[in-house]
């Protein structure tokens, strides 16, 4: 039975390649995971589509009461050849974009069509660049489709990667050259990012937690982040070069926050279905990704006039759409309310996470020596007397040491912790006094 369901999966997988390869040359990674998701757990699929709909509920909900939201972002160069190491400046030109495109601040709102300005919708959600990680590897990451490895290397330091910061409290970004996609050593394409929709519900079914927590985020290409990157990518459908504007992170963010292609992932590895939804309400029908274009009088779904008495032109302003950077400027109202009911829901804690700028200036906390082999002393300032509790995470979120809260006297303070038993890695200590919070990354080697 195995071999059959092995056979199974690899014939659709190579005409999944084979649909992907007619169409776009440039994929959004999504597809492959949502390929692997609906075809070997579809128990996640349901899930998934259950947090869909909780999002979509609480977005409601929220909408009258908005007040602005901030994710602390950690941005990971994982790198190899010197370009791949991106600049301060390039990054927080990206940074600079996302907070543009996710405020409705961008600079070519101007160039939605007239009839669409009513949906337009500002997310008023803000990203603050908490920490940017860079590692130089040997690795090369190329995304397995066959194998259905999607870039775990990347995300680990063992493998040649970097490891997640805890993703429950900062979106991890992680930005490196992903290699082209191959079948049998036959280049079918390259991907420009991917991301990973929420997860975590406590009703998920036990064992079908793919991907780890430690891999959720967003992986970009690293030609495809900011506005001002110096290294050109080709579109290999004709050779010319694309005109990326940071857009790309901007798409991934979308589905790590909950969003689905616009034109609800009919026609790539399904049928040219208009029927097919991205579960927004307010996002005309389409049947099919656009292909890199910008073709404002394009519409896929003329038929649905026979049935809804209207004919919407595809709204290939929209970031979720795969048309081209310089022609996306907006979400809708209704994606935003999944974005934020996603952001008061299942990614809540991203809300509650410590920036490495703001609370430094409370306790000013520090790790010594950092890395660390048996122990690490803890050290901070306590402006008044309290209660001071320690805990430690590991990279996936999981909660490795927890030491009784212990009264301590204002002033310059001390704790030991105790590493011994902890595996090598990357971990957050997490220091909590007087209702201040403040992590710190802490590595331990052996
Ligand atoms: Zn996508």
């Amino acid at each position: 039975m195995k071999h059959l369901l092995t056979l199974f999966l690899f014939v659709s997988t190579l005409l999944s390649i084979a649909a992907q390869h007619i169409s776009p040359s440039i994929i959004c990674g999504n597809d492959v995971y949502s390929r692997i998701v609906r075809e070997k757990h579809p128990e996640l699929d349901a899930a998934i589509r259950a947090t869909f709909e909780d999002a979509k509920r609480a977005g409601h909900k929220e909408v009258r009461e908005r007040s602005p939201l901030t994710i602390q972002v950690v941005v990971h160069v994982v790198w190899n050849e010197a370009e791949e190491n991106l600049s301060d400046e390039i990054i927080e030109d990206q940074i600079r974009i996302l907070n543009e495109d996710y405020n409705r601040m961008n600079a070519d709102t101007g160039d939605l069509r007239e009839e669409f300005h009513y949906i337009a919708g500002n997310a008023d959600i803000h990203f603050e660049l908490a920490q940017v990680v860079r590692v130089q590897t040997q690795s090369l990451f190329e995304i397995d489709v066959i194998g259905d490895d999607l870039l775990s290397d990347l995300k680990s330091d063992a493998t040649g990667g970097s490891s997640a910061w805890d993703p429950e409290h900062y979106l991890n970004i992680w930005v490196c050259k992903i290699q082209p996609t191959t079948i049998f050593g036959l280049e079918i394409g390259q991907i420009l990012g991917f991301a990973f929709p929420p997860t975590g519900l406590s009703h998920w079914p036990d064992g079908s937690s793919a991907p780890t927590p430690g891999e959720d985020g967003v992986v970009v290409d690293f030609r495809a982040f900011s506005s001002i990157n110096p290294n050109p990518i080709d579109n290999p459908a004709d050779g010319t070069p694309l005109l990326l504007k940071g857009r790309t992170p901007v798409h991934e963010v979308g589905h790590y926050l909950g969003l689905r292609h616009i034109w609800g992932d009919g026609g790539l590895f399904g049928p040219n279905d208009c029927a097919q939804s991205d579960g927004v309400d307010d996002t005309p029908f389409a049947s099919a990704q656009s292909e890199f274009d910008c073709n404002k009088s394009r519409n896929s779904c003329d038929l649905v006039e026979l049935f809804f008495n209207e004919d919407p032109l595809d709204l290939v302003e929209n970031y979720m759409d795969y048309s081209s950077e310089e022609c996306m400027n907006m979400f809708t109202q209704g994606q935003v309310e999944i974005m934020r009911g996603v952001l008061t829901g299942p990614r809540a804690g991203l809300l509650n996470s410590v920036g490495t700028h703001q609370p430094a200036t409370v306790l000013g906390c520090s790790l010594s020596p950092n890395p660390a082999q048996d122990r690490t002393l803890l050290r901070f300032n306590l402006p008044e007397a309290g209660d001071v509790h320690v805990q430690v995470t590991g990279a996936d979120g999981r909660r490795v040491l927890d030491l009784p809260a212990q009264p301590c006297s204002s002033g310059l303070q001390q704790i030991a912790v105790d590493t011994r038993r902890l595996p090598a890695g990357m971990y957050l200590v997490h220091l909590q006094a007087n209702g201040v919070k403040e992590v710190k990354k802490l590595i331990v080697h052996r």
